[in-house]
């Protein structure tokens, strides 16, 4: 998810020492945009941590609602249409 969004390609992922994969920031290649605060403004606010997202970024209180609505919106015509097959 993380490096699909970057427009810079700066974000990579290592394995750790549990196993587990890692995303790795790429420094020289990052341009410290808003896209990486976003996202994790987001994730804070679907666990409903609103200090966190809103020190991550504040606008993540327009973005995310926006966000949800259009998912909501696209569940309910991937019902729609499956109802009418
Ligand atoms: S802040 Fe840096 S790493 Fe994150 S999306 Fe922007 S360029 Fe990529």
């Amino acid at each position: 998810m993380c490096s699909a969004i970057c427009p810079r390609d700066a974000i990579s992922f290592q394995y750790n020492e549990e196993g587990f994969l890692y995303p790795e920031i790429n420094r020289e290649n990052c341009i410290e945009c808003f896209l990486c605060g976003m996202t994790r403004a987001c994730i804070h606010l679907l666990h409903f941590d609103f200090k966190g997202a809103f020190s991550f970024h504040p606008l993540s209180f327009i973005v995310f609602p926006i966000l949800c609505f259009i998912v909501l919106q696209d569940c309910i015509n991937i019902m729609k249409s499956i109802k009418k097959s």
